[in-house]
């Protein structure tokens, strides 16, 4: 056995507390600047709102972003938006209370309202997003003077995902924003903005965000590393309202104590590294690959779904929502037979309020798959189609 493998062998497998090497050749670690200025604390307990430094940034980011006009306003690192958005819903609202939000929506937040025993009003959409019209017409049902009183059931939320919303990809136009945004002033709602696709917007200028127009302080905004950094990290921020915070905080002291130190100082590291400049560069190559990807798809989809089925074309995200002509239900065909055929997408009904109703539409996401592979999917998609219609 060569010698290195021997002391190796031996300091790894069976020494003895006390033996004594005087073996090895490695530097003390306790020299490494990295490991005692930085790994030192990212080992350690920290502070529940986030890591300074990296608050820090994240204040960077929304000032510039969207300069919220709230003097009061905050931000708390959370692990992923989700733990945001689930903790602000935990902390807002209590059972019997109406929430407002477009169906079909993201299948986590309809899985963690239905526990808290809400009632989900759905406000029709398009392909640019919720219908102020239609808001307009569900909130008839109450009036603004009687929003305020004890007993009223007015709804005190609203939820939405304003920029290629997760499933149907669209996204909110600024005229629509504000128009929503002026409803939940009249009847006195919070807007839950959850926009963890909002640096993937492929076409300039980007629609303000609802945060940006809160004068008020009504709006709660999840913004989200997964899309821009990684989804592994677990990093995310909640931006709104000091006193609203503070009631999301109080969970997550009790909760989770605090997002991994670990994982907010090697971000904050790195977004210090790239300064604004690096990272308007990193954001401008995400959105020509998502743009490119999306491109793609769309070709693949004009070339073998054009008489089978409907869709209109992201301006953001990753989602293309497609309608199957003559396919009461995709459930159906989607768990049975595109198996079969060796072609994955997420049924419509994922995503409604009421899952057993039938629906016609299906996801497909064009962030990890390559031109090929979904050119192959959508003439595999075709044929299942044409055959399920006959
Ligand atoms: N909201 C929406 C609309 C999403 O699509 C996702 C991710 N699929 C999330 C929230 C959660 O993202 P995160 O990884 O930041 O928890």
């Amino acid at each position: 056995v060569p010698l290195n493998r021997f002391i190796t062998s031996v300091l790894e497998e069976c020494s003895p507390l006390s033996l004594i090497s005087l073996a090895g050749g490695c530097p003390n670690p306790d020299t490494f600047p990295f490991l005692s200025t930085l790994m030192k604390r990212a080992l350690q307990y920290s502070a529940s709102p986030g890591i300074p430094e990296l608050l820090t940034c994240i204040k960077r980011l929304q000032k510039r972003f969207h300069n919220p006009p709230n003097p009061q306003t905050d931000v708390c690192v959370t692990t992923g938006s989700q733990e945001g958005i689930c903790k602000v819903f935990e902390m807002l609202v209590s059972p019997g209370d109406n929430v407002l939000l477009s169906a079909p929506t993201y299948g986590s937040t309809l899985n963690m309202l239905q526990p808290l025993g809400c009632n989900l009003i759905n406000v029709s959409s398009d392909e640019h997003g919720m219908v102020p019209e239609a808001l307009r017409e569900v909130l008839s049902r109450w009036s603004p003077s009687e929003v305020h009183k004890p007993n009223s059931s007015a709804p005190k939320v609203l939820y939405t995902i304003p920029n290629g919303d997760n499933p149907t990809g669209v996204s909110m136009t600024e005229q629509r924003k504000r128009e929503v945004y002026e409803l939940a002033r009249l009847y006195d709602m919070l807007i839950i903005e959850d926009d963890p696709y909002y640096f993937l917007q492929f076409d300039k200028p980007w629609a303000p965000s609802f945060l940006s127009m809160d004068v008020d302080g009504r709006v709660i905004r999840t913004d989200s590393f997964s899309k821009i950094l990684s989804s592994g990290l677990r990093l995310g921020f909640i931006t709104g309202p000091k006193p609203l915070l503070d009631r999301v905080l109080l969970h997550v002291e009790v909760s989770t104590i605090h997002t991994s130190s670990f994982t907010q100082l090697m971000v904050s590291q790195l977004l210090h590294s790239w300064g604004e400049q690096g990272f308007l560069q990193h954001i401008e190559g995400l959105i020509a690959f998502y743009r490119k990807q999306r491109d793609a798809m769309l070709g693949s989809a004009d070339k073998w779904l054009k008489d089978v089925a409907e869709w209109h074309s992201p301006s953001a995200g990753m989602f293309l929502w497609i309608k199957l002509k003559g396919i009461r239900d995709t459930q159906q065909l989607i768990r049975e037979k595109a198996l079969e055929k060796e072609v994955l997408l997420v049924p419509g009904g994922e995503f409604m309020i009421n899952s057993s109703e039938p629906c016609s539409f299906v996801r497909a996401s064009f962030s990890v798959s390559s031109p090929e592979q979904m050119d192959e999917a959508f003439r595999r998609l075709s044929l299942l189609v044409k055959e399920a219609q006959c």
